[in-house]
């Protein structure tokens, strides 16, 4: 371990190279860990067309690589390493990777959620060509198509009834016989005359790798064991997130879902007190919104605060 730093950044989606942004131009030089997901979700999104700014869209890995750069101009600096574990209690913090210890006065947290993927090598193969896990994002490009999405709860539900403003026919697929979501959300997919669901079904392969375009799906009935083909131009994954805050577990408060419990936006606590330093933004704090502006946004207020209390603390 050799200089401790005034900030290290956990994350370099949006929300965690914005707030490099903001305390590279405060002075500050962050350290930003890339993690094991670098760009975050952004990186996997193709054509964003509601970040402001870009009236004719821009595909989300440039948008990434453009935040970037443009806090490396103000001395942002980049290490593809990611944490193991954490040492929040001390004073610097202490920040253990498996190329060493990291040394810091405070911490942003910015590390994201995942999205549950199947996990089908046809899946992986086809993302952003036909399977997305975000139906805000890439619903539009369906227009006049038919889609399916997987899962059985709320996000299911909502992503599959947003999808029929673009889609002409969506069809749910649900492993089980008895769905997650709550009654209000299940009724109002099932009243939908544009929405069929399908229980008892799991998807054992995306068609269409070799063309590079979602074709169908191939599908199987766990009941009886029969299999058969649905025709779809696209697959959206509606099986849940999972932030990325494991190794805070018992230094941070989580809900229980494990997302990190912010105060007044970005305050991290433990036992309901203020964790001094410690600030969280974006989607690892963000189970509403989930947005690449709104986990700026939120990036933006944990640099803020960052300098805040460096401030405070006499740097
Ligand atoms: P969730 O409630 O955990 O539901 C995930 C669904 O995906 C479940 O039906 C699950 O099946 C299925 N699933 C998980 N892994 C799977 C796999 N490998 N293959 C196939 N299916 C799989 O997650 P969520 O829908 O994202 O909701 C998370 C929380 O946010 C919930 O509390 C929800 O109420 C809330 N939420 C609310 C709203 C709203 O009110 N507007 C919208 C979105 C989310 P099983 O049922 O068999 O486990």
């Amino acid at each position: 371990m050799s200089e401790t730093h005034d900030t290290v950044i956990l994350g370099s989606g949006c929300a965690g190279l914005t707030a490099a942004l903001y305390t590279a131009r405060a002075g500050l030089k962050p350290l930003v860990l890339e993690g094991h997901e670098p760009g975050g979700q952004l990186s996997i999104t193709s054509m964003v067309e509601n970040f402001p700014g870009w009236p004719d869209g821009i595909q989300g890995p440039e948008l990434i690589e453009n935040i970037k750069k443009q806090a490396a101009r103000f001395g942002a600096e980049y290490s593809p390493a990611h944490l193991v574990s954490v040492e929040l209690g001390a004073h610097p913090m202490r920040l253990h990777t498996p190329g060493g210890e990291i040394s810091t006065r405070t911490l942003i947290i910015a590390s994201g959620a995942s999205a549950r993927w199947l996990g089908l090598p046809s899946e992986q193969a086809l993302i952003g060509h036909g399977v997305s896990s975000c139906a805000t994002c890439d619903g539009f490009f369906f227009r006049e198509k038919e889609i399916a999405v997987v899962g059985g709860g709320d996000s299911a539900m909502e992503e599959a009834i947003f999808l029929t403003r673009f889609a002409n026919k969506v069809t749910v697929l649900h492993r089980r016989e008895n769905f997650r979501a709550s009654k209000i959300m299940l009724e109002r997919a099932v009243a939908h005359p544009k929405i069929a669901l399908r229980t008892n079904t799991v998807v054992e392969e995306v068609l269409g790798v070799e063309e590079k375009e979602v074709k169908g799906l191939r599908l199987r009935d766990v009941t009886t064991g029969q299999r058969d083909e649905l025709a779809v131009s696209g697959m959206f994954l509606g099986i849940g997130h999972e932030p990325n805050a494991k190794i805070f577990a018992g230094q941070i408060d989580r809900d229980a879902e494990g997302y990190i419990k912010t105060t007044n936006h970005v305050f991290c606590t433990h036992d309901g007190k203020l964790v001094p330093g410690v600030f969280a933004c974006g989607d690892v704090q963000d189970r509403r919104y989930r947005q690449a502006v709104t986990a700026a946004g939120s990036g933006c207020m944990a640099a803020l605060e960052t300098e805040k209390y460096l401030e405070d603390h006499g740097r």
